[in-house]
């Protein structure tokens, strides 16, 4: 990830002036020479003054907090030059490549443009964005995007489904013209989810890692596959449709809410909700495992209690939820845990330290299926959800999520 400072700024703010496209060195084993030169072709060919941009973005970059629109609006501040400009999307661990197209003045239809080279190139960054020159001059993505959308939500349940990552907007949609194109394509989204959580429950592309199998203490009980399988599922169901819900209002509230400008001490926090937003929804747009949506639906219970502190005009800081299970309600308290011959703190509820208070395991400790058995989370492979007890050890659950790829 590249972070870009004043220096930085300057040079690619130049070097937009010569030739329109600006790839960060970190790229360039992604995108050669070769195929620079095309982009500068394309840029010098369309229609539209356009700039592009290649570089992952950093969000712990101050200047641009990792956002394509603000890089992009601090180019156009500082050059004036308007246009388009063309800029990836920060990812998260390998996820595909997804491109912002910012326009000045502004034009909600490149929507499709980004969502239709997304789709054609999810993983060559320098063909992603050649391809959304040529669409943005040819004017075909939108009937290609129908096409697409078509194909990806088709009544063949065999159809489409292992593709159903169509890139879709990361932000609560806030502009007009595009709204009900985005409405259609998260319920797109939402179908694809409900018709491929029961089969793709063993594929965890976020994260990335397969999970170990249970340790010998994992397992506390056995129940016969078909009801244990049937019990899980409901519990799942119940999540994700829980993590759907709280993501949506979350994005709802977020949009709904009143920025005081003046209440500078608060914009961390405004900004805490976005990023706990976005990193959800992005979450739950893509193939994710029940794990995934629980971890969701804790991002969205912080993200609601940022938003909560930056009306109320304050800073916020994250606070942690109960270790055995992040969906236990309630502040956690710290408490000493006898894990095997380890002794350790860790938050927990009031209900789960009474049980460890009388030498007991808390009795409902969040578990999924690994291997036809049911395992402690946190006794799995479960990427940085294991890893901070869902944020629970460490406060910066956000951060550990989007330096996967660091
Ligand atoms: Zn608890």
């Amino acid at each position: 990830m590249t972070r870009i400072d004043e220096p930085l700024l300057k040079e690619i703010e130049a070097e937009l002036g010569e030739d329109g496209v600006w790839v960060a060195p970190a790229l360039r084993k992604d995108v050669p020479p070769a195929q620079e030169a095309r982009l500068e072709e394309a840029v010098v060919d369309a229609p539209t003054p356009t700039y592009v941009v290649l570089v992952e973005l950093d969000h712990r970059d101050p200047l641009t907090s990792g956002d394509p629109d603000q890089l992009a609006n601090t180019i156009r501040d500082d050059t004036g030059r308007s246009g388009i400009y063309v800029v990836p999307e920060a990812r998260i661990a390998d996820e595909p490549y997804r491109l912002e197209l910012v326009a000045y003045p502004e034009d909600s239809g490149l929507f499709t443009v980004s969502a239709v080279a997304g789709s054609e190139h999810p993983d060559d960054l320098g063909a992603q964005t050649l391809r959304a020159l040529e669409l943005l001059e040819s004017g075909d993505a939108d009937r290609l995007h129908d096409e697409l959308n078509g194909i990806e939500t088709g009544t063949g349940p065999e159809t489409g489904t292992e593709t159903g990552t169509v890139p879709t907007p990361a932000a609560p949609a806030g502009d007009d013209g595009s709204g009900s194109d985005v409405a259609g394509l998260l319920l797109a989204v939402l179908v694809l989810v409900v018709a491929v959580v029961g089969t793709v429950r063993h594929r965890r592309r976020f994260p990335a890692t397969l999970p170990a199998p249970p340790s010998a203490t994992g397992a506390s009980f056995t129940l016969p596959p078909a009801v244990l399988s049937t019990v899980r599922a409901a519990e799942d169901r119940r999540n994700e449709a829980r993590a759907q819900a709280d993501v949506l209002a979350l994005g709802e509230a977020i949009d709904t809410a009143e920025l005081d400008p003046r209440r500078a001490a608060s914009l961390p926090a405004w900004q805490a909700a976005l990023d706990h937003y976005d990193v959800a929804r992005r979450i739950l747009d893509r193939d994710h495992s029940p794990a995934d949506a629980v971890g969701a639906i804790v991002l969205a219970g912080r993200g609601r209690s940022a938003l909560a502190t930056a009306a109320r005009g304050r800073g916020w800081s994250p606070s942690p939820g109960c270790y055995f299970n992040p969906l236990h309600e309630g502040t956690a308290a710290p408490v000493r845990w006898h894990d095997g011959d380890l002794t350790i703190r860790v938050p927990a509820c009031a209900p789960c330290a009474s049980a460890l208070e009388a030498g007991e395991e808390p009795s409902d400790v969040l578990d999924f299926v690994s291997e036809g058995r049911p395992a402690h989370y946190f006794r799995l492979d479960l990427g940085p959800w294991s890893a901070t007890g869902y944020g629970s050890l460490d406060p910066d659950l956000l951060g550990r999520l989007l330096d996967r790829r660091t």
